[in-house]
């Protein structure tokens, strides 16, 4: 028995140790896809031998519930578009902080009833752990479903009333206090119900408000949230693989939701609690624009760029549901045969997801050393004769610096408006995420380069050839 449970944590030291290398693999685009696969090995470890853990029972239940999850994600994987990639991983992750609070309910039900439920580990500190991951994991699985529900469109509108944030504030404080006399009082089946249902309802109400564009923040955030619940379940489980993922995914997810939200130069608070997106209005913007939307076609752009001596790319998710970076990249290998310098822009939150429009490059070929971070790269547009701007929009938008009522305002942008020329390829009139006017496609050294993505690049690269 000793030699066996050895074996188990020496075996679950071993996945936390592939979880730890996977997640540094994933840092960088070169080396993202063996970490998945380093992290994928860790996380089999670790399944197969929870299931070899001492009275384990009810197999035949857990095989099923492997198989269906197991077809399920295999499916959606394969089928998911790389432009709904945010809503599935808002899904998934949303399953995972279920998944802490079912643990949770039943550790607690143990509490209640010593005959029912799972053993808490963890000494004096087993069952506050267990609370607080019962109220972690429930608030980040409604809220994910929530925001799965606006990025698929299936929830249009942000739900704004008066006295929003009170209520949710008094019930986030009622379901704190219910949670906290768990520890001093023995409580009944009816209370730990009404626990759950109250954690349930504030993930919904508290995720109901934000707006979309504040999504990926969000989801970020319930992202590290279902990391801490696993981590505090994996003390009450006494799971060594648990709680080391569970730190892990939530101190990354921690860095991430904080980078975000400085990439959009707001507090997480104010991501939160201000609704801000909620309300954006593309007609009062609209009316205030300045200059005209001026059309080029493909041949003059294909020369204003094959005789220029610099052209920056900026790619956005036009550029994604296009699936235009391979003409892009030929078009841009073109370009340095005739020794114009490229570059590629990235600003962090282009696309739908972080790191969004790196994967796609990456997919193209397009070498490292030529994509550049906002940071790196925004002091160059002055020098650039050319930006080309394909299938970005909010990215791109000048209104971010000058217009305090903007829901973009203070959004570090990319200063493609600072280039000599800029060139922009989108289909019409569209807006962006964001669903406000850009000032930059009316601006005097701006032209529009219309259609799709991929068809213009392609337009561009036979013209390119041609000359
Ligand atoms: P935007 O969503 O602002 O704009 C995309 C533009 O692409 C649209 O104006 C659209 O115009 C154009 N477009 C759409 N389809 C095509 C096509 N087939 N060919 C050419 N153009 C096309 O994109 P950005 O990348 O600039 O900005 C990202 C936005 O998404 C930000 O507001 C960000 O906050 C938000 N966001 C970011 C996430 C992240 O983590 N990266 C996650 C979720 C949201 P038209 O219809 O006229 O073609």
């Amino acid at each position: 028995m000793a030699s066996e449970i050895l074996m188990i944590q020496i075996s679950y030291f071993v996945a936390a140790t592939l979880f730890i290398i996977g997640l540094k693999r994933m840092s960088s685009p070169v080396t993202a896809q063996g970490g998945i696969i380093w992290a994928g090995v860790g996380m089999l470890i670790a399944t197969v031998i929870s299931l070899a853990t001492p009275n384990m029972g009810n197999y035949m239940l857990m095989m099923v519930a492997i198989f269906i999850g197991s077809l399920a994600a295999w499916v959606t994987g394969k089928k998911v578009a790389m432009t709904d990639m945010p809503q599935m991983i808002a899904l998934y992750n949303g399953m995972g902080g279920g998944s802490a609070a079912a643990i949770a309910a039943l550790a607690l039900l143990a509490h209640i009833n010593p005959n029912a439920g799972s053993e808490i580990h963890g000494g004096a500190v087993g069952l506050p752990l267990a609370i607080l991951g019962a109220l972690i994991g429930s608030v980040a699985f409604t809220g994910s479903l929530v925001a799965f529900a606006k990025l698929q469109g299936l929830l249009k509108k942000s739900v704004i009333y008066p006295g929003q944030q009170w209520l949710n504030l008094i019930l986030f404080i009622a379901t704190v206090l219910l949670g906290l006399s768990f520890i001093f009082q023995d409580y009944q089946m009816e209370t730990l119900l009404l626990f759950f249902a109250l954690a349930l309802v504030f993930g919904i109400l508290m995720t109901l408000p934000i707006g979309g564009a504040d999504m990926p923040v969000v989801i970020s955030l319930y992202n590290a949230l279902t990391g801490l619940a696993v981590g505090f379940e994996g003390f009450v489980l006494g799971n060594a693989a648990m709680m080391i993922a569970g730190t892990v995914v939530g101190s990354a997810g921690t860095l991430l939701t904080q980078l975000m939200a400085k990439a959009m130069n707001r507090s997480l608070a104010n991501v939160l609690f201000s609704g801000f997106g909620a309300t954006a209005t593309a007609g009062s913007e609209e009316d205030d624009v300045q200059g005209s939307l001026k059309p080029i076609d493909a041949n003059d752009a294909a020369i204003m760029m094959a005789y220029a001596e610099k052209v920056i790319v900026v790619p956005g998710y036009g550029m994604a549901v296009a699936q235009a970076q391979h003409k892009i990249w030929e078009l841009c290998r073109l370009l340095q045969k005739r020794d114009v310098t490229v570059k590629f822009a990235i600003h962090p939150v282009a696309g739908r997801m972080p790191g969004h429009m790196n994967v796609l490059l990456a997919e193209a070929g397009v070498p490292y050393d030529i994509i550049f971070d906002l940071d790196e790269i925004n002091n160059e547009f002055s020098t650039a004769d050319v930006t080309l701007v394909i299938g970005a929009n909010d990215v791109v938008n000048p209104v971010a610096r000058t217009n305090p009522d903007s829901p973009i305002y203070g959004m570090p942008i990319l200063d493609a408006d600072k280039s000599k020329n800029v060139i922009v390829i989108k289909r019409g009139k569209g807006a962006g995420f964001s669903g406000i006017e850009n000032y930059l496609f009316y601006a005097d050294n701006t032209r529009m380069l219309y259609g799709d993505g991929q068809k213009m690049a392609g337009e561009l690269v036979a013209s390119l050839k041609e000359l």
